[in-house]
């Protein structure tokens, strides 16, 4: 059994269509994944829909946006129920957030003498639900101010860089706990990953789980051996969940293929039985 649990499609910032991504999953012999789109559940009925009578297993996903202690978190959600309404509210403020700050990045954007629209951002983003960075870098790569989303980031939408503008993400707690209540399980994405902007310890961990969290990510390309060694052993301290997955963002990023990563059958069960 090959399981896949964090991917993206057209309805955040991957590059694939959510019947796409699905046609993708099969040929890369998967035979679980999670659809994980930020913020969103709007690519579920297409994908859940495309794999039908593929043999294939979707988990409802998304990878919601938080906030703990100033830092920003990726929380996984399996199962969650959107339309929980106290979930639905958050999760309709960070969708706001991300579509107001677009005319925001591209003011910084043209301040710095680059010809660059919310058209074009539109036109990058296929008319996404979740709005991100990595649209306006496709817009970007499109008129060829850069060679690719890593180079946008570089220069113009990582932190710090001069076309970065923060918005709003659910505080960490309330997340866990609105998924919980909601029906699903949580999982804290790359927790050591290099867009992260902390490293959560044990003790963190410990208090996270006090606070609902079921597992953490540990087998994601942005963790080297050392760091998923680390991670595992945290992960069997405290009874977490220990998933692997590969972060697919179709051609948005590389050496994030389908399947790269993959979670145990044993702890995709305990996913399961925690739902
Ligand atoms: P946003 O959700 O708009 O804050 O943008 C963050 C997303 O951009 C992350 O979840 C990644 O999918 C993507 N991302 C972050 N850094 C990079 C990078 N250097 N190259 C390509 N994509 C990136
Ligand atoms: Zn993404
Ligand atoms: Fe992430
Ligand atoms: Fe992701």
């Amino acid at each position: 059994m090959r399981i896949d649990l964090h991917t993206h499609s057209r309805a955040s910032d991957g590059t694939d269509t959510p019947a796409g991504l699905v046609r993708a999953a099969v040929d890369a012999g998967l035979d679980v994944i999670a659809l994980t789109d930020h913020d969103t559940s709007d690519g579920w009925d297409e994908a859940t829909k495309a794999a039908e009578e593929t043999g294939l297993t979707v988990v409802p996903g998304m990878e919601i946006s938080t906030r703990h202690h100033g830092r920003g978190v990726h929380l996984l959600a399996y199962w969650p129920d959107p339309g929980y309404a106290p979930l639905d509210a958050e999760l309709a403020k960070v969708l706001r957030g991300r579509a107001s700050r677009v005319p925001v990045m591209i003011e910084r954007l043209n301040a710095l003498g680059i010809a660059i629209t919310e058209d074009d951002v539109r036109h990058a983003s296929h008319g996404a639900v979740a709005s991100g960075r990595p649209h306006v870098a496709d817009a970007l790569v499109t008129l060829g101010v850069v060679p690719d989303r890593t180079a946008a980031f570089d220069r113009y939408l990582g932190w710090g860089r001069p076309a970065h503008v923060d918005r709003y993400a659910v505080p960490l707690e309330t997340a866990l706990a609105l998924v919980r209540q909601s029906g699903g399980v949580t999982v804290v994405a790359h927790p050591w990953g290099r867009g992260g902007l902390g490293r959560p310890d044990e003790a963190t961990f410990a208090e996270l789980r006090g606070l609902g969290l079921a597992g953490i990510e540990v087998d994601h390309q942005d963790h080297d051996e050392r760091a998923r060694g680390r991670l595992r052993s945290i992960a069997r301290n405290l009874d977490l969940v220990a998933t692997g997955s590969s972060d697919y963002h179709g051609a948005g990023k590389a050496d994030h293929d389908l399947g790269c990563n993959t979670t145990d059958p044993e702890e995709y069960a305990r996913l399961l039985d925690l739902r």
